[in-house]
């Protein structure tokens, strides 16, 4: 099922913030009584009700809906809860600021009256910058809304124009971080089904929760856990900060593989999770010393490596 015209209410959303921070020229104080906000805030609450009633009549839930409209209902969902549209609102009136700013020293960059615009929504980088000849548009992460002016100032000055080794430096700091975390998390929490995870042999729920209990004392917080589309054979896993999200090869999903092995990639993707990364001069290090050491304790840590390269080279034939 397919929630047709999700994508425009996003877009609706996102011009209704802009509009909001534009007029009170970016210095509005967002409190909690605002007439707009409230009013903004029941028009989206009715939305996602919406979509709660459509998914009902289909016997199904959020969680089970295709990507782009489980991202645009898990955003209005995280945008109703308080506070979190007031701190929206805040940190794209703080990121004008700091663009306005920014534009002000590299005028050339953007030709006068082009359309400029940031927006902060689910999305699985960090940041993205879309540009044409009088356009600019920077798509952001949600998990931004947290941070301060300078990490915003940060994460313009890359969108823009890559910024120097310190504002990566910065803004890498801030997306590895407790806060950037606990808002991707928080953001997710609504739709997290579990369904992607479910492969033709393998669970990954159930993989997740066995790593977890021997390798972690079952600390971990739960990410998003989902195959790949496709059956990618050069790599088996990815650890995606920008979603919290573990996906793991369809390639795997085969009675042929053990479970040992597809244990190992989750162990492996975890540990990403964990250590986070290591920023060297402004670039992100992830397969560390001190990560390769964690992930010699795995059990059949070199069964699990041979078993790997030789299902990569069975599969390319
Ligand atoms: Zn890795």
């Amino acid at each position: 099922m397919r929630i047709a015209g999700l994508i425009v209410v996003r877009d609706e959303i996102q011009n209704k913030l802009e509009g909001l921070v534009r007029k009170r020229g970016f210095e509005g104080s967002w409190v909690d009584d605002d007439e707009e906000i409230i009013r903004l805030k029941e028009e989206i609450r009715a939305r996602v009700a919406e979509v709660e009633g459509l998914c009902r009549t289909h016997g199904t839930n959020p969680g089970a809906l295709p990507m782009p409209s489980r991202r645009c209902y898990s955003w209005m969902n995280f945008l109703i809860q308080e506070p979190n549209l007031q701190m929206h609102l805040h940190c794209l009136a703080t990121s004008y600021r700091e663009a306005n700013a920014a534009m002000g020293e590299c005028r050339s960059r953007l030709q006068k009256n082009g359309k400029f615009q940031i927006e902060f929504y689910s999305i699985s980088a960090i940041f993205r910058t879309k540009k044409a000849k009088r356009e600019m548009r920077i798509l952001a992460s949600e998990g931004f809304i947290g941070a301060s002016r300078q990490v915003l100032g940060s994460l313009i000055a890359c969108a823009v124009n890559k910024g120097g080794s310190g504002d990566r430096e910065r803004m890498l700091t801030y997306t590895g971080g407790d806060a950037y975390q606990r808002i991707i998390r928080e953001l997710n929490q609504h739709t997290s089904s579990g369904v992607n995870g479910k492969g033709k042999i393998y669970d990954l729920n159930r993989v997740y929760e066995r790593v977890n209990q021997r390798y972690f004392a079952g600390e971990m917080d739960k990410p998003e856990l989902c195959w790949t589309q496709r059956q990618t054979v050069r790599m088996y896993g990815r650890y995606r900060l920008g979603t919290d999200t573990v996906s793991i090869s369809l390639s795997l999903d085969d009675a042929r593989v053990p479970e040992f092995v597809v244990e190992y990639v989750m162990y492996h993707e975890l540990l990403h999770q964990l250590l986070g990364v290591d920023i060297v001069r402004g670039r992100r290090r992830s397969h560390t010393r001190e990560f390769h050491r964690y992930e010699k304790s795995f059990d059949r840590y070199n069964e699990a490596q041979m078993f790997l390269k030789e299902w990569s080279k069975s599969r390319r034939k």
